[in-house]
């Protein structure tokens, strides 16, 4: 049987005809830049996330430094953000001369821990990065009150999350990255919503932040080659977005084949000792990106169970085998093994297994029996 960690391919070929024509399409109309598919497909994915301003981009790191430089930052602003993310979340905050402020997450959601932000705050600190890792919701109506009692920006990385919806306390419903000030997600091909390329976008309900993200998306001009401001070079291709635009139509039909395939994996990895599935609520809050097991016998064995997945022909991945707090580049800002001990034990812990809207149940079964064999023979090695 042959698993892919993503299957790409199984789900172009069920809309292969749409796609094939409208990037023919492109091709002959010769518009390959912004145009009529790129603004046909930021009002698309507006009226989706019932926001009112999306700027398309080239990919989801610049997305997250434009919406970084559109909130009028100084060197030497702090900005928090989880250490247990990818590292575009951070890099972006480094390259503008900013300085990251690391916070825990909570190990159960994998997601920023709203009880840890307010003793990271300083003077210096602008901005709160959350990021809906895995595909499940952050915390924003906790995150969203501490930003309001000390004046701070709201950035959220939506790029594993799109098409999630964060349930308020009072019921409210609003699409994860259309919260905070400014939201930004990834079009990259494995993402929930995947180009066949890069591509990326932006999110605002604030008008005037809206068209500065768009005036920095193209030179910081305005007005052709009149710069009023400084920018940066980052599109959308008219490709992608004829794509995107096909496949957003689909999207939540995705978003509810990962959800239900989350529902097979919980079940068929039920009771195993040492084990632990996601902890999530199946009301839309989690559009599972990836679906992440816990193995707490720690790095070695969780390890070795990839390996041996691997030699069964089963795909799997650690994201993110070190957090940015421990990772080279970011040495500089001073922190130490043992300063983040719950994200640093998570890394030592997380596999997570193939996840896509095309997944079936005979290939889960498959996966989760492999799965079973290879623990039960590692614990009797251990014991
Ligand atoms: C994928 C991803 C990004 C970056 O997106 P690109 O399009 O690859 O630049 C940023 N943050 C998170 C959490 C991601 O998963």
């Amino acid at each position: 049987m042959e698993i892919r960690m993503v299957d790409t391919i199984s789900q172009y070929q069920q809309v292969q005809e749409q796609i094939d024509q409208a990037v023919l399409d492109v091709v002959r109309s010769g518009i390959f830049i912004n145009g009529p598919k790129v603004r046909g497909f930021a009002a698309e994915m507006s009226e989706f996330l019932d926001v009112p301003h999306v700027i398309p981009c080239a990919n989801g790191t610049d997305a997250l430094q434009v919406a970084l430089m559109a909130m009028g930052l100084e060197p030497g602003d702090e900005v928090i953000t989880p250490t247990f993310t990818y590292v575009a979340t951070v890099e972006v905050i480094s390259l503008l001369q900013l300085r990251p402020v690391f916070v825990e997450v909570n190990p159960d959601t994998f997601n920023m821990d709203p009880s840890s932000i307010e003793e990271a705050i300083t003077e210096k600190t602008k901005v709160i990065l959350p990021v809906h890792l895995y595909g499940q919701a952050a915390e924003m109506e906790a995150i969203m009150a501490i930003a309001k009692k000390h004046n701070l920006f709201v950035l959220e990385d939506t790029a594993q999350a799109i098409g999630a919806k964060y349930k308020f306390s009072d019921g409210r419903e609003m699409s994860a990255g259309t919260i905070g000030d400014i939201g930004t997600t990834s079009f990259y091909p494995s993402k929930n919503l995947g180009a066949y390329g890069d591509g990326g976008a932006i999110f605002s309900r604030n008008a005037e932040l809206g068209d500065y993200l768009q005036v920095i998306c193209n030179h910081g001009a305005k007005k052709k080659y009149y710069h009023d401001n400084i920018g940066v070079n980052s599109r959308l291709d008219a490709i992608q977005a004829a794509i995107l635009s096909i496949k957003l139509k689909h999207l939540n039909r995705y978003n509810s084949s990962r959800i239900a395939a989350a529902k097979v994996y919980d079940e068929l990895l039920s009771g195993i000792q040492g084990v632990k599935t996601p902890v999530w609520e199946d009301d839309g809050s989690h559009v599972f990106h990836q679906y992440t097991l816990k193995i707490e016998a720690g790095r070695a064995v969780r390890d070795e169970i990839k390996d041996k997945l691997k030699e069964r022909g089963i795909p799997s991945m650690i994201y993110y085998p070190i957090p940015i707090h421990m990772q080279g580049g970011y040495t500089k800002y001073g922190y130490k093994e043992g300063d983040f001990p719950l994200s640093e034990k998570l890394t030592e812990q997380v596999l997570s297994l193939p996840m896509h809207s095309e997944l079936t149940r005979e290939q889960q079964e498959f996966i989760c029996g492999n799965f079973r064999e290879i623990f039960n023979e590692l614990l009797t090695k251990i014991n």
